[in-house]
């Protein structure tokens, strides 16, 4: 009989790694929860027409990374690919942008999918901490989410990333912009499906990683050199409140994100021991989303940042997350008698807020001293029939290898004493 094997392109989280993914989550969401962001989940599937409107028709994620199923029902649905377009979705239909209260802050965190080809750091499911904030035009507002996520990789104790800066213009600026650079990239010497690429989205053009391509591209038109003049005043208001804020970027002119609906500001944290997939995450300003998935006015910017590769890039850096341990006390019973004694002492314990585990399957000594020891257990608690003849219970520090004999009814005070 052959075992089964993770789908390909994926993989799973178990202890004790397991520990450190949970702990990246909580770090990135931090500095939001006490920033005034809200916590919203959706659903791990859409309606497919959301991502093609919102995310949109030409981009690598809808036309070539989508997984999309047809129900019984017959309806059209495609796992989420991403974050942003649902978030808005859910926000507009609970109608969070009516109560007065602009901008809605939301934060989430979980499961994304896309079919791409599976290689270190890129997996077909990967997770997502994410941040948006919704129905406010006001470049503090930009500062802060990447001030956010700044805080939250230096949280982590990561030191190796840079984050780069652009603006990709608006609705004024931009399409004269995209007009120059067709009209610069039609005489280049490129392949049928850049080519096709120049007429659906040129700007994404210019995000091509090979070498050829970007060889060409020395000269392209700039967008700088496009913006009109409000986007300028708002990008250079941008970069002064992060400059203020001690956040150090760098101005990336050929940055401009896999994803269609983003205006002005864009930015990416990318990470310099990660290889080709050094982005650990991205984001920017998207004016126009809601409008595009049927929504009134109302400018938002987000980010969302990749838990897996975040990770990898603390091993890349050596970086050990200081990780208390999650048992503070550990019984080992001796006999039958003990079990039940101790196992009761357990769930005092536990009632009692104290983290404490047990040997379970009446294991000898050595055995369950063995996984008291791996459970980072700051006490022990052993008892056998002699010591419950007498009333007591051996408690062990762990740390001081002390050892001495505490009265069963006072076992669980004492242990809230020591642990304070
Ligand atoms: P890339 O250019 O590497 O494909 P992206 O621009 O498609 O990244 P976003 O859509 O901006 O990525 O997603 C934000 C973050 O989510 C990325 O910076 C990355 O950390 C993570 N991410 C995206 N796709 C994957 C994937 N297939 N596997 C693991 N992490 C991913
Ligand atoms: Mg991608």
């Amino acid at each position: 009989m052959s075992t089964f094997q993770a789908p390909k392109g994926t993989y799973d989280l178990t202890p004790p790694r397991s520990a450190t993914f949970l702990a990246v989550r909580e770090a990135i969401s931090a500095p939001l929860r006490d920033s005034g962001y809200g916590y919203i989940e959706t659903p791990g599937f859409e309606n497919v027409e959301l991502f093609a409107r919102g995310v949109g028709e030409s981009t690598d994620i809808v036309t070539k990374e989508m997984y999309t199923l047809t129900t019984k029902g017959g309806d059209q649905l495609a796992l989420r690919p991403e974050g942003t377009a649902s978030v808005l979705r859910a926000a507009l239909e609970a109608n969070l942008h009516k109560a007065g209260n602009l901008p809605v802050k939301l934060w989430y965190s979980g499961s994304y999918y896309r079919y791409e080809r599976p290689q270190a750091g890129r997996y077909r499911h990967f997770s997502q901490v994410g941040a948006e904030a919704i129905g406010t035009e006001d470049p503090a507002l930009d500062a802060e989410l990447i001030i956010l996520a700044d805080q939250a990789y230096r949280s982590l104790g990561l030191r190796r990333f840079r984050i780069l800066l652009n603006s990709l213009g608006d609705k004024e600026c931009r399409p004269v912009y995209r007009e120059a650079l067709q009209t610069f990239l039609r005489d280049l010497d490129l392949d049928e499906e850049t080519r096709r690429r120049i007429e659906i989205n040129p700007l994404r053009v210019l995000d091509d990683k090979r070498a050829d391509v970007q060889k060409q591209l020395t000269d392209a038109p700039k967008l700088r050199d496009y913006l009109c003049d409000a986007c300028k005043a708002y990008h250079e208001e941008v970069r002064a409140l992060l400059t203020a804020a001690g956040v150090a970027f760098e101005d990336d002119e050929k940055l401009v994100r896999g994803l269609d609906y983003y205006t002005r500001t864009t930015f990416e944290f990318v990470h310099d021991g990660l290889g080709s997939q050094s982005a650990v995450g991205g984001g920017g300003r998207y004016d126009g989303l809601s409008e595009m998935i049927g929504g009134p006015e109302l400018p938002s910017v987000g980010w969302a940042l990749g838990v897996d590769r975040t990770v990898l890039a603390l091993e890349a850096e050596s970086v050990e997350l200081d990780l208390p341990a999650t048992t503070s006390v550990y019984a080992v019973p001796l006999g039958e008698e003990a079990r039940r004694v101790l196992f009761g002492v357990v769930t005092e314990l536990r009632l009692a807020g104290i983290a404490a585990d047990f040997a379970f399957g009446g294991r000898g000594l050595k055995g369950a001293m063995k996984s008291a020891n791996r459970s980072g257990a700051r006490y022990t608690l052993v008892a056998g029939e002699r010591d419950l003849a007498e009333g007591v219970v051996q408690l062990k520090d762990m740390e001081s290898g002390e050892q001495s004999a505490v009265p069963l009814a006072e076992a669980a005070a004492e242990l809230a004493k020591r642990l304070g």
